[in-house]
């Protein structure tokens, strides 16, 4: 489950090679196979990188504006925004509806582009990038948790996290292992074959989050995960998230306007007037 061409990187400049004691969490996964313990492997500390050449910045927003037009109306959403989120880092972000969580949140995915400034992720400046060559890109680094879920009422939840690997060449056999084992990693292993509206709202949101894993993503991005759900619900899908940060080492951005839930992230910031504070 370990490999010699693994790195840890404490320090940019002071890499060392992985051992086995860098895996603790397969411990607690005993029915990963092997093939997939490797490809679900934490993207954080540890990468086949050549050392020293490996960035810990997982995204950089520089002087980010956003305005959007609406007739002859402008609507200045993001007015010289800075963030810097670490590899492995868990960060909250907060503040009032309106004020643009949503906006940041689709630009640092790709989703949506910005007016001026820049966002790299994981080394990617994703301005340059063409509508197809970003599309690429997003199903490759980023994994999405929406507020209500966006399951295919259609599909099974197997199908359901099975669909972004459609995207990629594994073949169907891989594709579904894979997905069986991102179910069975937020313990919906038995609910396979169940539709969306055979799930409670909490079940789905686990759903949603297998599929935002099942690709290995560089980072999780969260709007509002768990804005729909009960309060126990809620608890057992930030402790889920919190489970992918710390054993998975994924890097997480969330937005959320409810305080319990951000104190489960380890940094947060707020969002007001187009800029974010502390
Ligand atoms: P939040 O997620 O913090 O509630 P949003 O990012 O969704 O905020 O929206 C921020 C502001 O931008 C709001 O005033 C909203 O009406 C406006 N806005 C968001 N999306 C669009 C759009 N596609 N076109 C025009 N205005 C938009
Ligand atoms: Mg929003």
């Amino acid at each position: 489950m370990w490999s010699d061409d693994l790195w840890v990187l404490q320090s940019p400049e002071s890499p060392r090679k992985a051992n086995k004691r860098d895996f603790p969490k397969w411990d607690k996964f005993p029915w990963l196979p092997r093939n997939i313990a490797r490809t679900l492997r934490p993207e954080g500390e540890l990468m086949s990188a050549t050392p020293g050449t490996a960035t810990t910045t997982a995204v950089s927003v520089q002087n980010l504006r956003k305005v959007y037009q609406r007739d002859s109306l402008q609507i200045k959403v993001l007015d010289g925004l800075n963030l810097e989120v670490a590899q492995g880092e868990f960060l909250a972000l907060m503040g009032p509806s309106g004020s643009g969580k949503t906006t940041l949140l689709n630009l640092i995915a790709g989703i949506d582009r910005a007016t001026s400034g820049r966002v790299i992720v994981a080394g990617t400046d994703l301005g340059p990038l063409s509508e197809g060559e970003l599309a690429k890109w997003r199903s490759r680094n980023v994994g999405f948790i929406f507020q209500f879920y966006n399951l295919i009422p259609v599909l099974n939840a197997v199908e359901n996290v099975e669909l972004p690997l459609l995207l990629t060449s594994l073949s169907k056999r891989e594709r579904r292992e894979r997905a069986l084992t991102a179910l069975n990693i937020v313990g919906l292993a038995d609910r396979s074959k169940h539709y969306p509206r055979q799930l409670s709202g909490g079940q789905e949101q686990r759903v949603a989050i297998a599929r935002a894993v099942v690709t290995d993503p560089t980072i999780l991005v969260a709007d509002e995960p768990t804005g729909d759900l009960d309060h126990q619900s809620a608890e057992e899908i930030l402790t889920l998230m919190e489970t992918f940060n710390r054993d998975f080492h994924k890097t997480i951005v969330m937005v959320t306007h409810d305080p319990r839930a951000a104190t489960r992230a380890n940094v947060q910031h707020h969002l007001d007037k187009g800029v974010l504070s502390n």
